[in-house]
């Protein structure tokens, strides 16, 4: 079984640029890609499988989890996230041109369940969720959402990232980050989510220039040693691995290049580009 279809490339921090300081997208809070925002009733599914993402994978391939599938939600960058995150201009999303981003719109919860609910009946051992591609918890209203389908769904399995902060400047970034870490130390083994942070702490994640030397920081592997992903790796959830560090190269927007002298995840490449048509994801 491929872990995904397409192969993840090396990682250039280098190589990556910010938005402009008076780039639109970033004082309206959204996307720089607003025709690829669509309503619930008009996505085909909101979460897709991991076999499309190159980083995430199909299904977990070891430990107990094993042949649980993974699958994922993408949610609008910025329009969802604290603007005090430190990637707020180099966001990856820069980068993901091809995405669908799904807009948390009066239907969304209802269809979310809808969904969830579905594949825990399909997969009853269990299934993995990540959340967020783009975007992250957006209210406290939201995260509860999230509390209530742990209860409900016991093979539901979450992992990923949050730029919220309890000691974020907004109340509300306060509010639902601690509404984070209370679920977490709760039910850790269902919601593994990582503080995105500018320094090292534990259950958090933090994005670098270069390869770190610190004990307490794990590089992610899925960056560097294809074809790694959150399938095969599964550290972010491990409970041996939770007062680490999760370290990731930056990524994000290239500089225009010449021709050829390679974009990393190819959005351009013409057999993505193909199977994301026929799928209905471009
Ligand atoms: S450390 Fe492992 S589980 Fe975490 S993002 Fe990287 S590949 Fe996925």
């Amino acid at each position: 079984m491929s872990l995904a279809r397409f192969k993840n490339k090396a990682v250039d921090p280098s190589a990556l640029q910010q938005l402009s300081p008076d780039n639109p997208a970033l004082r309206e809070g959204r996307t720089i890609f607003p025709s690829t925002v669509v309503g619930s009733f008009a996505s085909p599914r909101l979460l897709v499988s991991g076999h499309n993402n190159p980083k995430l994978g199909k299904a977990v391939t070891k430990g107990e989890r094993r042949g649980w599938p993974i699958f994922h939600l993408t949610l609008e960058e910025r329009a969802t996230c604290p603007r005090s995150c430190a990637q707020w201009s180099g966001c990856y999303g820069n980068a993901m041109h091809m995405a669908r981003r799904h807009r948390h719109d009066a239907p969304f919860l209802a269809l979310l369940k809808a969904e969830l609910t579905a594949l825990a009946a399909e997969n009853p051992r269990g299934f993995m969720v990540r959340l967020h591609t783009l975007g992250d918890f957006y209210s406290v209203a939201y995260l509860q959402f999230w509390a209530d389908m742990l209860d409900q769904l016991p093979a539901l399995h979450v992992f990923g990232f949050t730029a919220r902060r309890e000691d974020a400047d907004d109340a509300e970034s306060r509010r639902i980050a601690k509404g984070i870490r209370w679920l977490t130390g709760q039910a850790w083994d269902q919601f593994a989510i990582r503080f995105s942070r500018p320094d090292t702490a534990p259950q958090s994640s933090i994005v670098l220039d270069a390869d770190s030397d610190d004990p307490a920081v794990i590089m992610c592997p899925a960056q560097k040693l294809a074809p790694e992903a959150c399938a095969s790796c599964g550290l972010c959830w491990a409970p041996a691995a939770r007062d680490k560090t999760i370290g990731f190269l930056r990524h994000g927007m290239k500089r225009r290049t010449p021709a050829g002298s390679g974009r990393s995840i190819s959005p351009q490449d013409p057999a993505m580009v193909e199977w994301l048509r026929e799928k209905g994801y471009a």
